[in-house]
């Protein structure tokens, strides 16, 4: 049995958006729990489909908790609120000193001062608890990932619908890879799609996201996702990404290069039109079913 420390920090940056994200969006509830601390998240999260509660419910080992934090998508995260929320978490994982840590993420979280957030913060604790330190970290298919936070993660799951359905099921999985990375070595691949995905072309409930998310599963390696991206960000890693684990460097290699070849072959078949408003009420007045606007 081992010691794993378990935190949240969730926040989808829409680096266009005029407003900034403080402090007070994080600590109040919204769609989202509010901000909580310690054993509180064990009664908070217990059964809720969040990533964190998929995490608690599959872990067999002892877990710590830290902090849970989320504010709704919206501008820039400043950088006093991401200081305050990562100072806890990283002093709280270097003074329990566990044996690993699960991070429930987004994964496009800017701030004033840094374009990848979450890559700052799994630097930090790097540097607190060196580099053979498990962390298993989960995203939202949203997320932009940069080469240094697949480089920093020991493991990355990321959700596999959109809409997404499956928190708790990737919490789960985040679960089972941190075990896979007590077992021993894993080998790791990271690819970057050429080409950005609209937000409005990436529902897993339509071609071609739905066939590239079907295809998951085929990979009979440990595990490969995929995440499509958040463009609505300035920075430049907001296009999609693949992580890939397998035993052997060759498997992680060629099951991230065939899906790879997969999601750029897809390219122009992401091209979902958007109507205009008057298109959008005559279509709307023609229809017999509910409409939602
Ligand atoms: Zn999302």
């Amino acid at each position: 049995m081992k010691r794993i420390a378990i935190a949240g920090f969730q926040h989808e940056t829409n680096t266009f958006s005029p407003g900034e994200t403080t402090l007070t969006n994080f600590v109040r509830q919204g769609a989202w729990p509010a901000l909580t601390r310690g054993n509180d998240i064990f009664e908070v999260f217990k059964n809720l489909n969040i990533p964190i509660s998929g995490f608690i419910n599959n872990c067999p080992h002892n877990l710590e908790p830290i902090l849970w934090a989320m504010a709704e998508p919206g501008g820039y995260v400043t950088e006093d609120t991401f200081e305050t929320i990562s100072d806890e978490i990283v002093e709280g994982i270097a003074s329990l000193n566990p044996d690993g840590v699960y991070l429930d993420l987004h994964g496009a979280m800017v701030t004033e001062k840094f374009d990848d957030a979450e890559a700052e913060l799994l630097r930090r604790i790097r540097e607190k608890m060196g580099y053979a330190f498990p962390i298993s970290i989960s995203l939202d298919l949203h997320a932009n990932i940069s080469r240094a936070l697949f480089d920093y993660a020991s493991v990355i799951s990321i959700y596999r619908t959109y809409p997404h359905i499956d928190f708790a099921q990737t919490g789960r999985r985040a679960s089972i890879l941190l075990d896979r990375v007590f077992a021993g070595p894993l080998a790791k691949a990271f690819r970057q799609g050429d080409h950005l995905v609209p937000i409005t072309a990436q529902s897993t409930e339509f071609d071609p996201a739905r066939l590239l998310y079907a295809r998951l599963p085929e990979f009979s390696s440990v595990s490969v996702d995929l995440a499509m991206g958040f463009p609505t960000a300035d920075i430049p890693d907001c296009g999609p990404s693949i992580v890939s684990y397998a035993d052997l460097q060759t498997d992680a290699d060629n099951n991230a290069d065939q899906l790879l070849e997969f999601l750029n072959a897809e390219e122009c078949q992401f091209d979902s039109r958007l109507l205009s408003a008057e298109q959008a009420v005559k279509h709307a007045m023609g229809s017999s079913g509910p409409v939602v606007i």
